[in-house]
Formats: C-alpha cells, structure tokens, sequence
C-alpha cells in the first residue's frame, strides 16, 4: 500500500481502476510502453475490436435489402477477422513481450501475417491479403482517434502527467463518465482544474513523479479537504474504511444538495449575494442551481468562447452565443462580461501569441485587447448590443495602472459612438468595472476605486502575483496559497477602497467557492462572491448554518495571523456547514 499526496481541485472519494497515460513519452519511443501501461493497451485493443465490429455489423443491417446477400458476405469475411482469437492473441502477446502499443502491435502483426500471405501463390490468400488491410486500417484509424480513444476513459480514474481543459471538455461532451484524474501538474486554481470542478470530477493534482509508481489494480482516490491522496494497492481494510467514507461523503452530498436552491441568508438574516461564474453554453452538471435563486453571473469567462471556435468569433456569433449562454436568467439579473482575457495558460489554437519568456507576466488580458483593438472592438459591439437585452456590465481583465482604464474606457466610447450613427440600441447607463488580479491595483485602490463602478477581486491571479508564485506551478505550489495573510490583506484594502467611494466590490476568484475562504471573505465584508455552479449548494448550506456577527468579529484575528496555516487552522472551527 503507497500513498500519494497532492491537492484536490473538486473533492470527492473514489475507488476505481485506473487508466494510465503516459503522455511524457519522447515522440521518437512514442510507440513504447511502460510495463503498467500493457493491461491498458489490451483495453484500448478490446475497445478498438468491439467498436470495429458494431460499425460494420450497422453497415451490414444498413445494407441489407440494398445490396445482395453474397455482396454482403466480404462484411462477414472481416468480421471473421475481427474475432479471430489468433490473430487478436498474436497482438496482444505482441504488446505484453514487446511493449509496444495497440496501434503499432495492429500494424507488425498485421505487416507479419501479410508477409506469409505474401509467399503463398494462391488468389485465396491475395483476397485474405485485402481483407486484414482493410481489417487492420479499421483498428488503426480507431485506435489513432482520440474520440474513440476517450471510451477506454469510461468508469475510470485517469492517471496523466497533465491533461489540457479543451480535452476535458471533449470528454465531457462525448459523454464518458470519467471516474477521477490523478495528474502530476499542480495548480488548484488552474484553468484544468476549474473545468474538473464544473464537470465534478474528482481531481487530485500536484502529485510528485507521477510515473516511478505501480499503478496496478484498484486504487482510492480521496480528494476531500482533510486528507487529499491516492492509495495505490489499498488492502481490504482500507478498502472497507473508504466505503464507508464514500457513503458517509453521499449522504452529505444530499443534504448540501438540500440547500441549491434556497436563499443564502445567514442564521441572523444576512443576505449574501451569489453569482455564478460561466464559460461556454454547455450545460456541466446533472443537478444545475435554478438560476433564478442566484443574483447573476458574476463572472463571464468569455476566452472559453474564443478557445472552442476555430477563428475570431464574430460580432453577430459572439451576440448568439452571449444570449444562448444567458438564456435562463432574467433582465433584472446583473450579469458581468469579462472582455478577452487570453495569454499564458489560455492560448488560441488559431493565433500565434508572441514567444515570450514570461507569459504571465506578458501580453495578458486587457494587454492583448490594446495590441489587438479591431478583435476588441468586435467584442465591446456585441456586448454593448446584448445590454439592450439583459443587465450587463462590463469588467476589463488584468488592469495593471489607472490609465489602461482611461484607454479601454475611451475604446469603449468609440464603440458607443459607432453604435449610436448606426441607431443601434445600446444600454447609455452600463456599468464598467476591473478585475483585481494585479497588486499595483490593490496599492493604487482609492484612485482605481473613483475611476469605476465595481471591483471584481480575482483571487487566482491575485495571489499568483502578490506571493510571486506561479499558479500552475508544482514545484512552489504550497507557496501559491490564497490564505496566505498578505492576500486577506489586498481583498480588505480594496473592500475599504470601494466602501469610501460607494462602490461595489465582489470575488470571483476560486476563493468564493471555496468554504474557508468564504468564512474569511463574510468577515472582510464581502458579501458578493461569483463561483462555479457546482460550489453553490455547499456555499448556500455553509451561509444558512453560520451568524455573520460572529464572523465580524473573527476579522481582526484574520488579518493579525502571521501565516496561512494559522489562518485555515483560524477558519476550520468557524466551518459549521453540514457534516
Ligand atoms: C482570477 O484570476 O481569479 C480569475 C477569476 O480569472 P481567471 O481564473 O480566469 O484567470
Ligand atoms: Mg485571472
């Protein structure tokens, strides 16, 4: 038995079989396997065979009555082939002895049978030589697809060095139910691990050489708060102990599932406003939050829309999306726009962004909507014409000094203009607000506070910066740590800055949906926290069970601590949501 430790991106208590993929492999051994990796090439191969022989099987039913019975018989010829027990054992002992994966097993084995064809002068053995050619494409155009691929992920906890959001959410959409995902790559607040969360998938990331492990049989995954690890060959007893936390995990899941849709008011009647943050049109999970109970959308990650298309979207295809996206919330719902926020970790697979040695310190965010006005320009029209619609607001990503305001503000009136000669109808009043992801603006936030209308405090890349901790990183992630003091620090300096000049002020980073941090956050004053749907009813169950006098009063302590440990250890007794 060997445990892994890591940290969790959405929790959860799985026990399962994994699937290992070795992604790190060198292109040039890309066919090589590890020794752990043979029972999931066997898989894939089963996978391969069963998906060959239902798509010919649905040819053969697709034909019949069109094409005449014997025409029909070379399906049945290389269906034969497909459940040849001999040639499908000669591919798998290829794998086992050589280790070699499926598709290059598929094509020596094929390559040796169609060699001993070869020297047979029969025109029986030339059509046998047709037949495992098209037989052996079949395999090797499904084993090369990473659609059919995913399949073998089904019912499965993915062991990966890293797996990229635009996959995760392929997976999602061709329905496979994947179990969990162990991956080496750190970073909670990763744009990876916000999608797990969405799609509720139970994710440990962070986890040392990955690969120098046996990943053999069932292991557990448990990614709850207090004890986020993997146990590789777990004994029976531990098997039985995660059981037991599996369902005692279940019936707490019910009753936080209670709260979705209540109103979150605090046991003394405060009112907390929720927002939900949003990235594409795709419905992530089974048991979605009425969005009438929630006050809006607090968070637009509009880069997702940009991220799934094949080119810049254009205004008329940015307005369909918007209103497909908001479709469920009502006018009088505040929902806030983020413009572009691309660079770094969020890349377009249609335009190359300068190479640079620091990408993240680099041309991000509005930074990239200045070097690119006509793409924001595009952008600012289609929401400016949705405001006609809904109560939109617009937040400019990644502002750095007062004057980018002044730019992307006098950017924005040029589009007022232009959309006024044309007579198209636009909100005169909307409001403009910043993200606070950048420490200059926590130490400029009276000046920043008179020059907008609301703040929106993103915490991600707000503590990346404040701690200069990279948020993806593995080797300093315990460094990038939102309850570290100095990042309390910045959210009660802007909460005082917008408090003086009336102005509202909200988190949307993944603090807000994180139960500790939202006890630190109500203490601070916030009281508008955006976050992923999935965070709502365990966020609503937290706010219903707890008394803001008493978290007031926890504020002076909060920001006294000298170091994030004192402050969870502070904030773990106030947590009194349902256990
Ligand atoms: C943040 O930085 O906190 C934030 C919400 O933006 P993103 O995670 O998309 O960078
Ligand atoms: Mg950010």
């Amino acid at each position: 038995m060997e445990h892994l430790f890591g940290k969790s991106a959405y929790e959860g208590v799985v026990i399962g079989s994994v699937y290992v993929e070795n992604n790190t492999t060198e292109k040039d051994d890309a066919d090589d396997i590890p020794v752990y990796d043979i029972q999931s090439e066997k898989e894939k191969l089963d996978m391969a065979l069963e998906s060959a022989i239902s798509s010919l099987e649905g040819l053969k039913t697709g034909l019949t009555g069109e094409i005449e019975k014997k025409d029909l018989d070379i399906i049945d010829a290389h269906l034969l082939l497909l459940k040849d027990p001999v040639y499908i054992k000669d591919i798998e002992v290829y794998i086992e002895k050589n280790l070699k994966r499926a598709d290059k097993a598929v094509k020596d084995v094929t390559e040796k049978y169609l060699g001993l064809f070869k020297k047979i002068d029969s025109p029986i053995y030339r059509q046998r030589e047709l037949d495992i050619k098209d037989v052996s494409n079949r395999l090797l155009d499904i084993l090369r697809s990473d659609e059919e691929n995913h399949k073998i992920l089904d019912g499965k906890i993915l062991v990966t060095r890293e797996i990229y959001p635009t996959e995760l959410l392929k997976i999602y959409k061709e329905k496979i139910a994947l179990k969990g995902i162990v991956m080496e790559y750190g970073g909670e607040t990763s744009h990876v691990a916000i999608l797990a969360k969405a799609l509720k998938i139970p994710t440990l990331m962070g986890v040392d050489n990955i690969f120098a492990h046996q990943w053999n049989g069932d292991i557990i995954l448990d990614t709850t708060e207090d004890n986020s690890c993997v146990i590789l060959n777990p004994d029976e007893n531990e098997i039985e102990k995660y059981t037991k936390k599996q369902e005692k995990m279940a019936r707490r899941i019910r009753k936080i599932n209670e709260c979705a849709n209540l109103p979150a008011i605090t046991k003394d009647g405060v009112e907390i406003n929720l927002y939900l943050n949003i990235g594409d049109s795709e419905r992530h999970s089974d048991d979605d939050v009425d969005k009438s109970t929630v006050e809006g959308v607090g968070l637009l990650r509009t880069e997702l829309i940009y991220m799934k298309s094949s080119e810049f979207p254009s205004e008329e295809k940015q307005l369909y999306i918007y209103r497909e996206i908001l479709k469920d919330f009502s006018r009088d719902q505040s929902i806030v726009i983020r413009t572009l926020d691309i660079g770094a970790d969020k890349q377009l697979s249609y335009f190359k962004m300068h190479s640079e040695t620091n990408p993240f310190l680099g041309l991000r965010g509005i930074r990239f909507s200045f070097e690119n006005e006509d793409i924001f320009k595009i952008q600012l029209r289609a929401i400016l014409r949705l405001s006609n619609e809904k109560n939109i607001k617009i937040m400019y990503p990644m502002i750095t000094n007062l004057d980018e305001v002044d730019r992307a503000n006098s950017i924005l009136d040029e589009v007022k203009d232009e959309l006024r000669r044309e007579n198209i109808p636009f909100n005169e009043n909307i409001e403009v607000g910043i993200m606070v992801e950048v420490p200059s603006v926590v130490l400029m936030a009276e000046e920043f506070a008179q020059k907008i209308d609301f703040f929106s405090i993103g915490s991600n890349d707000l503590t990346q910066y404040i701690l200069a901790a990279d948020r993806l990183s593995e080797t300093v992630g315990d460094m990038y740590d939102s309850f570290n003091p100095a990042v309390l620090r910045g959210i009660k300096i802007i909460k005082d800055a917008a408090d003086k000049y009336g102005k509202k002020v909200s988190v949307c980073g993944e603090m807000a949906g994180d139960p500790r941090a939202v006890v630190a956050l109500l203490s601070i004053g916030i009281k508008d926290l955006s976050m992923v749907e999935t965070s709502i009813p365990m966020i609503k169950a937290l706010i219903r069970n707890i008394n803001y006098q008493e978290l007031v009063l926890l504020k002076n302590e909060l920001l006294k601590c000298g170091n994030p440990v004192k402050v969870k250890n502070l904030l773990k007794e106030k947590i009194m949501y349902l256990d």
